[in-house]
């Protein structure tokens, strides 16, 4: 058998819903990651990289400084790919994003009237005068570029305003949207991806509108784990662009066979669409697990559009089945 994982030559591992949850391990995922190729890649952009591969030490992670790559760097990186070296720069964000900014020869300023372009970051810090700054910049024509768009921030007291929300309010007051550097964009995995050489890497990540989408939009294999905020019901209705290769339980999974995670047939397992409704039928004593992937295989034969409203049904031939968890 050859593991899933022997397939790439570099993981690229989200965090928040992937490794951890919040200040907690998500148990086994180091375990599953020692001795591999791994790279995290984080959305947050008010942390340096070295603070977050501290943090992964301390919750049992091997993560040396070098393992983690955040979207203030994606973000200065992708501005620095649009505007020449020297060129001016509002930083609205953390002191970490306006460290990426000067490391990529540009030149941080404090006015619209000085700036050439603007890119937008996370810091709990940034209030009206600075937004403003940003709307005045590039209504004169800045180059803007935002780290994320992630619209919530998580926390242990719930889900607090993200920089896709402070994002929302410039593009509100000017009618124009930023270049996007964190995931559901491709540049934050392109980098990734680049800057360790590796030519056929894994994404790895618990969301399938950044993580999975990001993958897809760079082109990458991408693999789904349960352990955060998307569950199997969410992927049969997904669109396209969010379709993962594999679904996984747990990082475990990195182990075992792929085609034991890619969507498709299973043994005593059938999944039809009759209209809008999709039945998963099984028959006695089948693997629970199995459901899950005819399930996503018959509705990815469905337009996407109407994947969308799908209705779950399963039908059990006997009580051996087991409960479909997922089944909405
Ligand atoms: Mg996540």
């Amino acid at each position: 058998m050859t593991a899933l994982v022997g397939a790439y030559d570099r993981l690229l591992v989200d965090l928040d819903g992937t490794v951890y949850a919040g200040a907690v391990a998500i148990p086994g995922a180091a375990e599953a990651l020692e001795g591999l190729p791994v790279t995290y890649v984080t959305n947050n952009a008010s942390r340096a990289p070295s603070d977050v591969a501290q943090h992964l030490r301390d919750l049992g992670f091997a993560a040396p400084d070098d393992s983690v790559v955040t979207s203030a760097q994606a973000g200065a990186g992708l501005l620095a790919s649009l505007v020449p070296a020297g060129t001016s720069v509002l930083v609205v964000g953390a002191d970490a994003l306006r460290d990426e900014v000067v490391a990529r020869g540009l030149v941080p300023v404090d006015t619209a009237e000085e700036a050439r372009a603007v890119v937008q970051g996370h810091s709990p810090q940034t209030g009206w005068a600075l937004l403003s700054e940003a709307a005045l910049a590039i209504r004169a024509g800045a180059t803007w570029v935002a780290t994320n768009t992630d619209a919530t921030l998580p926390t242990d007291r719930g889900l607090l305003v993200g920089n896709g929300s402070m994002v929302a309010a410039v593009a509100n007051a000017t009618g124009r949207t930023p270049e996007v550097a964190g995931k559901p964009g491709a540049p934050i995995l392109l980098d990734a991806a680049s800057d360790t050489g590796a030519s056929t890497p894994l994404v790895v990540g618990d969301r399938l509108d950044t993580d999975i989408e990001g993958g897809n939009a760079a082109g990458f294999d991408t693999y789904l784990v349960l352990t955060g905020v998307n569950d199997a019901a969410d992927v049969v209705v997904a669109p396209d662009r969010h379709q993962p290769t594999y679904i996984a339980d747990t990082l475990a999974g990195l182990h075992g066979p792929r085609e034991a995670l890619v969507p498709g047939p299973r043994d005593g397992w059938t999944a039809t669409v009759d209209g809008d409704e999709l039945v998963v039928t099984g028959e006695p004593g089948a693997d629970p697990a199995g459901a899950t992937y005819v399930a996503i295989a018959a509705a990815r034969g469905v337009p996407q559009e109407r994947r969308a409203t799908l209705k779950h049904t399963v039908r059990e031939r006997s009580a051996g089945t087991g409960p479909i968890p997922w089944t909405r």
